[in-house]
């Protein structure tokens, strides 16, 4: 929570206080909430559709289950009920794949202004390679950080599921120069903003983890150029590889051994 959203909370409940019980039942009614990122002005459930549900969307999509990366579409079909009741439960919230007040609130808690997650932010994904930005990329600036932000928002699921350990990216964001500099394709994930690599848990422990919070490319260890570090990524499809690990993109799903 920012600086500003907590005064704002501290005002609102002052007021409440000063204006009594009446005012009191008109916010549990009518839950006014000042987010710089993004507010929800509705409940949602099942059959809803709208940008607010891709807003919702882009934020528990690391909550869909094992081997799902949900579409962020807009449209509150089974797998945001899904993610949604998994994220709810994730934070100790009654999990009935609605959302309301108490989810929303976990939501801003979460997220900081510029709507990245709480643990990940821009400054750590931005360009590699010492260059900063969002510019030489696959696709434009704008869809750069959109991609970004999405991954951010599943890397922080990932976190919250291995028990709230600190991650670290080491890289996210690459120019195609830049991509190619590192050895790279100059066309991969990393290119589209759509990749981070991750450090701070254990290797397998990471990779493990990864399959059931949205993650569509998983490259851990075994892998070649990846003993030193966890990537993950938002693409569409699965393409996992983490031989020594036991992930691979047909294992069948298996106890997760913790970090
Ligand atoms: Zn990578």
């Amino acid at each position: 929570m920012s600086r500003t959203k907590a005064l704002l909370s501290t005002l609102a409940v002052l007021a409440a206080s000063l204006v009594g019980v009446t005012a009191a039942s008109t916010l549990v009614a009518a839950p006014a909430h000042a987010d710089e990122c993004y507010s929800w002005s509705r409940t949602l459930s099942s059959g809803a559709t709208g940008d607010d549900v891709a807003q919702l969307q882009v934020r528990v999509a690391g909550w869909a289950g094992y081997g799902v990366n949900m579409a962020i579409d807009g449209s509150y079909g089974p797998q945001t009920v899904t993610a949604v009741r998994n994220f709810q439960a994730a934070y100790g919230l009654g999990a009935d794949g609605v959302a309301g007040a108490q989810t929303y609130a976990k939501i801003y808690e979460l997220q900081d202004a510029d709507c990245t997650p709480a643990h990940f932010s821009y400054a750590e994904v931005d360009g590699g390679c010492g260059q900063g930005g969002y510019s030489g990329g696959s696709v434009s600036e704008a869809t750069v950080k959109e991609n970004l932000k999405r991954a951010m928002w599943r890397a922080e699921a990932l976190r919250q599921r291995m028990g709230n350990v600190p991650l670290t990216v080491t890289s996210g964001f690459r120019s195609q120069a830049c991509d190619r500099q590192v050895g790279g394709s100059g066309t991969g994930q990393h290119t589209y903003g759509t990749a981070i690599d991750l450090v701070g848990a254990s290797f397998c422990g990471l990779a493990q983890n990864a399959r059931y919070n949205g993650f569509g490319g998983i490259f851990g260890p075994g892998y070649p150029g990846h003993d030193d570090h966890v990537h993950v990524d938002v693409r569409a499809g699965r393409s996992w590889s983490a031989p020594s690990c036991g992930v691979s993109r047909n294992a069948p799903e298996r106890a997760v051994i913790e970090p």
